[in-house]
């Protein structure tokens, strides 16, 4: 409410102090030069890849399951989107990604995903880019703080993306996003994409979008909610650790993690066997407990990609993304449960006998 009342009494409203000094917290806390606010976690992906030189047409490996924003930041870019089956972490699988690139060397763009709050192996991750000269924008709209083998996720490509929609890690009171880089020319081309392409007053050098982040957000972000980042990570992974230490029915087994991920726990997704995930969902959501699927659809199964004129290649089979949509629940996880509550909740699903 302080936040609200300092802007409100300001006069600016509009990419002010509030969104620079956000833009250079979050650069910190990411461990990159820049940041640049934007109105969503879709924009900064679209901006990202435009900044980086994608030209319509272009290539972009990316994962079939994820958010739809994803894909749909690289069809608004002009990119054609490549899906590559993700492995039993749910995350795209790299070495899939690795013989994808092998055999389609015009594919210079990668968009990954740290799924569900954890974080993609980096150490993977930077040998791909170095092997095969990717440009890279990994989207960290699940992910915002995780680490793996001690490295801050997002540091890996020349750009990473975040989200502030509410239900996020770090989620504002609307719609925001942000990007970070090291180089300074590319967020340079970033803060012009994000304000109609424009490089100085009324001079377009880009056609560029409206997607500035408000001074309104960027201050509740900063002064109400990016102090309690750290806390509410750390509660999220407590609560995994005692869904980790409580579930015991053998038809309910927490998604396996990627090696070295220090997960944030965006989610807490688990895998159901023999086709019971529409019954677990109904067992818990009769004892009023919170289960949602992460995501019952594959993106290049929506219709919505038909409207896009430059088309989207799907490399093999994207069999384990199939399986996980068919089989996957998210238990409830956010920083204000209490332990109670989550003991019920384990007790509801080791007590869940199966369809
Ligand atoms: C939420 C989300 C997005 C899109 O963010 P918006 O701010 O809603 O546009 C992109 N990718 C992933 C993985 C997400 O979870």
């Amino acid at each position: 409410m302080a936040a609200v009342d300092r802007v409100g009494r300001s006069g600016w409203y509009v990419l002010g102090d509030e969104v620079r000094t956000f833009e250079r917290q979050l650069s910190e806390l990411m461990a990159r030069d820049h940041a640049v606010g934007c109105a969503s976690g879709l924009d900064a992906i679209e901006i990202s890849l435009r900044a980086l030189g994608l030209r319509p047409g272009d290539e972009v490996l990316t994962t079939p399951f994820s958010a739809f924003a994803t894909t749909l930041a690289i069809l608004r870019a002009g990119g054609v989107p490549v899906f590559v089956d993700v492995d039993e972490t749910g995350l795209v699988d790299l070495k899939l990604a690795a013989q994808c690139i092998e055999s389609h060397p015009t594919i210079r763009y990668f968009v990954p995903v740290h799924l569900f709050g954890q974080s993609l192996d980096l150490n993977a991750l930077q040998a791909l880019k170095e092997k095969h000269d990717l440009a890279i924008v990994e989207d960290c709209a699940q992910a915002i703080g995780a680490r793996s083998n001690g490295r801050a996720t997002g540091c890996i490509g020349e750009a990473a993306t975040l989200s502030f929609y509410p239900t996020k890690n770090l989620g504002a009171l609307g719609d925001g996003g942000a990007m970070v880089f090291d180089d300074a020319g590319l967020a340079e081309t970033a803060r012009t994409l994000r304000d109609y392409g424009q490089a100085g007053k009324y001079v377009h050098d880009r056609l560029g979008l409206n997607s500035r982040l408000d001074e309104l957000h960027a201050a509740i972000l900063r002064t109400a909610f990016l102090p309690r980042l750290a806390q509410w990570t750390e509660r999220r992974t407590q609560i995994a650790q005692r869904y980790l230490e409580g579930l015991s029915n053998p038809a309910v087994v927490p998604l396996p993690t990627p090696a070295g991920s220090e997960a944030v726990w965006h989610l807490f997704p688990v895998q159901t066997s023999g086709g019971g995930r529409d019954d677990l969902c109904d067992w818990l959501r009769k004892a009023d407990v919170q289960a949602s699927v992460h995501y019952p659809h594959l993106i290049p199964h929506q219709k919505g990609l038909e409207e896009a004129a430059q088309g989207y290649r799907v490399f093999g089979s994207l069999e384990t993304a199939e399986r996980l949509s068919k089989e996957e629940v998210s238990l409830p996880i956010h920083p204000y449960l209490e332990d109670a509550e989550i003991d019920r909740v384990i007790e509801l699903v080791n007590r869940w006998r199966g369809s």
